[in-house]
């Protein structure tokens, strides 16, 4: 971090500034110029303030030339991160895919949907119990009774189950949850976060609806900064000016996440695409990117879903994007087709 310091800094505010970042533990190189007085700030400045230094009377400007995460951050944590989920993991190689209806709807839905993508080779079932909706009058999930048709599915296929949260005090029903997924409603709902990261279950965290790389590594660090390191990023399109889909996939976030961070990285091509054709073309350019996996929305009968139909596969369609995942993986990852 380097503080630039107004012309002629009075020398008593200067000196306590300087004790101030020692007390902290960090190293102060001061370079005085005919103009300007430049100081850097060496050692682990990830819990300094950047503001706090700004509003100084001494201080003109104050710049971060590394990035404020830290227990996310590549530079400190060079190996993939790999996170076991019952027999399965994320990462590592390997490619996930979870697959299942945007809402638990009755126990006969998820529970045969579930035993679909499981002979499609998926590899956790997903389902929303509770529903972060738009609209208070559009079906707002089966809540409890959703996690509970969740764990009967669980039991009958052995899928391990991935379900949003979208409040603290909901967290006691995700006792038998393999995955808790925050979504993209929620990326920023910093005391959820603080909670999640007390807990010792891997996080599925989508990204925010118009936030940018370096506030959804954040958003990671809040919930490893209490703890759990089991974070999963998700990017699931984010609002652009284009309207013909429902979000605008950033494929770029793929490789560029892999740059800057050690967390896997998997794709929601169907909250991305918003309609059903495109899922397939998404879902192959997010494996060739280098995705760890994929979240697909799939249901029986879109046409009467009750929630996200337009973009959910058959599970015929949903069998022929597994395997053409699988075969481009194969040749991402330097093996056979
Ligand atoms: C979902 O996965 O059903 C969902 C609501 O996703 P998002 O938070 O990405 O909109
Ligand atoms: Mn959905």
């Amino acid at each position: 971090m380097i503080v630039i310091l107004k012309k002629d800094p009075d020398q008593r505010q200067l000196d306590s500034l300087k004790a101030w970042l020692k007390a902290k533990g960090i190293d102060v190189h001061e370079s005085t110029g005919i103009h300007q007085t430049i100081l850097g700030l060496i050692g682990d400045t990830t819990t300094i303030d950047i503001n706090l230094l700004n509003a100084l009377e001494i201080v003109e400007d104050v710049k971060r030339v590394q990035e404020p995460y830290k227990k996310c951050n590549r530079k400190f944590h060079p190996e993939d991160t790999v996170i076991k989920v019952g027999d399965t993991q994320v990462g590592g190689g390997t490619l996930t895919m979870i697959a299942g209806p945007c809402a638990v709807e009755s126990e006969e839905q998820i529970v045969s949907i579930a035993k679909l993508v499981k002979a499609s080779g998926a590899t956790m079932l997903r389902g929303g119990a509770f529903k972060p909706r738009t609209s208070p009058y559009s079906f707002q999930g089966m809540r409890e009774e959703g996690i509970r048709l969740l764990e009967i599915a669980k039991a009958e296929t052995g899928l391990p189950i991935v379900t949003e949260i979208m409040d603290a005090s909901q967290l006691d029903c995700f006792e038998n949850v393999d995955v808790i997924q925050v979504g993209a409603r929620n990326m920023q709902n910093f005391e959820l976060l603080k909670v999640l990261g007390k807990t010792d279950k891997p996080i599925l965290l989508k990204r925010g609806l118009a936030n940018n790389y370096q506030e959804f590594l954040m958003s990671a660090e809040y919930i490893m900064a209490g703890g759990n390191e089991k974070v999963i990023l998700c990017e699931r399109g984010i609002r652009t000016f284009e309207t013909y889909t429902r979000n605008t996939l950033d494929i770029a976030l793929v490789p560029s996440m892999k740059q800057l961070s050690h967390l896997p990285v998997i794709i929601d091509p169907s909250h991305a695409a918003g309609k059903y054709a495109l899922v397939p073309s998404l879902s192959y350019a997010a494996v060739a990117a280098g995705a760890d996996g994929l979240i697909i929305e799939v249901h029986c009968d879109p046409e009467h879903a009750l929630s996200d139909g337009p973009q959910s596969l058959k599970p015929k369609l949903y069998d022929e994007v597994a395997a053409k995942c699988r075969s481009i993986h194969a040749v991402v990852n330097g093996g056979a087709v």
